[in-house]
C-alpha cells in the first residue's frame, strides 16, 4: 500500500501543531481575565462555542467584560483562526492567496496575510 501525500498545504501535522499554538494562546488570554481553574474552564469551553449550563454564563461573561480591547480583539482573531483551520483557510494569505510561510505562522499563528500584504494594509 501506498501513501499518498495530500494537498500541498500545511499537512496534518503541522496543522496540529499550529492549532496548539493557537489553544495555547487563547488560555494564556483567557487566564488573564480568569479568576479560578473553574472560571477558566467555562470560558474556554464557551469560546470555543460549546454550551455552558445558564449558571456559569452569567460569570463567565463577566469575566470576558475584564478582557480590554485590544484583549478580546486578539480572543477574535484566535477564534477566527481556529475556524480557518476547520474550513481549511488557515495559512493562506487574505489578499495574495498565497501561503503565509510557516515560521510567520509560528510566530504569530493568527495571522490573516503574509508580512508582505499586512505591512501594505497598515500603511491605509
Ligand atoms: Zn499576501
Amino acid at each position: 500500500m501506498r501513501t499518498r501525500a495530500k494537498g500541498k498545504g500545511a499537512g496534518p501535522a503541522r496543522t496540529e501543531e499550529l492549532r496548539g499554538l493557537l489553544v495555547e494562546a487563547r488560555s494564556r488570554l483567557l487566564r488573564t481575565v480568569a479568576t479560578t481553574d473553574d472560571e477558566l474552564a467555562s470560558l474556554a469551553a464557551q469560546d470555543a462555542g460549546g454550551l455552558i449550563e445558564t449558571s456559569s454564563r452569567g460569570a463567565t461573561e463577566d469575566a470576558l467584560s475584564r478582557l480590554e480591547g485590544r484583549e478580546r480583539h486578539a480572543l477574535d482573531e484566535i477564534r477566527a483562526a481556529l475556524g480557518r483551520l476547520e474550513t481549511g483557510d488557515f495559512g493562506v494569505c487574505e489578499v495574495c492567496r498565497r501561503p503565509i510561510p510557516v515560521p510567520r505562522l509560528r510566530a504569530m499563528p493568527w495571522a490573516r496575510a503574509c508580512v508582505t500584504c499586512q505591512s501594505r494594509g497598515e500603511r491605509g
